[in-house]
């Protein structure tokens, strides 16, 4: 289960936010940590929800993100529960985190240079994520992955750098193919960077394999890492680490998807790029009991659609940015 805690963000990636202009949710649109508590509660005890990774918008600007941590934690002890961040901030409250009982940590980096950092984000914080990475490690919240999303004439050159810094660290890097959810509707198939052209560009400095491990309905195909031999062709040395590239366009995984979304206004999305959502929060505030929204919960779910249908040339994005939707 993917659940958005906030629409609001203090970065401004371009592939996802406008620069200016964005109107944020009434703070009463939003579920209350009590909401989010009971929510989840639904999900695990009555529809087997297995792992729960909470996102936003940026989670780590929620004020009561830790006390909402510490409370699923108290309910679900064995539940892994964990944050996709932008790690802006997360310097200073890794450790309260781990111990308010996350249990790991991705953060999204897509460029080690200052400059391209701030021409992605629109923001100069690149220090400040990376001091937040080490101390999420330090805190001991890794295995820690990477998210990064690579822009044609922007930070595609970064690639292998990108992958040499998180093996030296121990980080597994994923790389996500940008998807159409950007507010500007700046995505265009033709400019965005493939799995194929990623794996292109990381085979020039490393050999990659395939992972033994199963996919497991993972969004990532992961790649073992190795040196190449002099000649070029064979792998050399020791696995160095793995890496993940998520093919949302061009190769989808929607047939092993097994996400239920959850906005931060309490609506069901079936899917990333569904059109329908349902408003769970609603029904909840309406006085519904927990069968009666376990039972809505999964008829909303029957509806997730096969496919996303993006990789077919005629499909047209939806007109919603990434930022209230988990
Ligand atoms: N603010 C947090 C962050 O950036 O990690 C969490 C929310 S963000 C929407 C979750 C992930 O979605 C990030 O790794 C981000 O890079 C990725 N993302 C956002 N817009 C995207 C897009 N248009 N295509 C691909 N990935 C995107
Ligand atoms: Fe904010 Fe994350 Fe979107 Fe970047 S990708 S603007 S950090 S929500």
């Amino acid at each position: 289960m993917r659940l958005s805690v906030t629409d609001k963000c203090n970065l401004r990636c371009t592939y996802c936010m406008p620069a200016e202009g964005l109107k944020w949710l009434p703070k009463q649109a939003v579920m209350t940590a009590d909401e989010i508590v009971r929510i989840v509660g639904i999900g695990v005890d009555l529809l087997g929800v297995r792992e729960l990774r909470l996102t936003g918008g940026e989670p780590l600007v929620r004020t009561d993100l830790i006390d909402i941590i510490g409370a699923l934690r108290e309910r679900h002890p064995d539940l892994p529960i964990s944050i996709t961040t932008n790690g802006v901030g997360l310097d200073n409250k890794a450790h309260a985190l781990k111990e308010a009982g996350l249990t790991r940590i991705n953060v999204s980096l897509d460029s080690l240079h200052e400059e391209t950092f701030a021409k992605l984000t629109r923001r100069p914080f690149l220090d400040k994520v990376l001091a937040g990475v080490d101390a999420a490690q330090a805190a001991g919240l890794g295995p820690i992955k990477i998210n990064a999303v690579l822009m044609r004439g922007i930070n595609d050159t970064e690639a292998a750098g990108l992958l040499a810094w998180a093996l030296q660290r121990s980080h597994e890097l994923r790389f996500i193919e940008q998807m159409p959810l950007d507010a500007d509707h700046g995505w265009s198939r033709r400019a965005m960077i493939t799995a194929a052209e990623i794996r292109e560009l990381l085979s020039k400095e490393c050999f990659l394999g395939p992972d033994p491990r199963t996919r497991d309905g993972a969004p990532a195909e992961r790649f073992q890492v190795r040196q190449r031999d002099p000649a070029g062709s064979e792998a050399a040395g020791p696995v160095l680490g793995t890496v993940g590239i998520i093919a949302s366009v061009t190769e989808p995984f929607c047939s092993d998807c097994r996400r239920t979304r959850i906005t931060a206004e309490g609506k069901i999305m079936s899917c990333l790029f569904s059109r329908e959502e349902f408003d769970l929060l609603g029904l909840l505030r309406q006085g519904a009991d927990d069968d009666d929204l376990a039972r809505r919960w999964q008829d909303a779910m029957w509806v997730k659609p096969r496919a996303h249908g993006m990789d077919h040339t005629g499909w047209e994005p939806k007109t919603l940015s990434s930022q209230n939707a988990a």
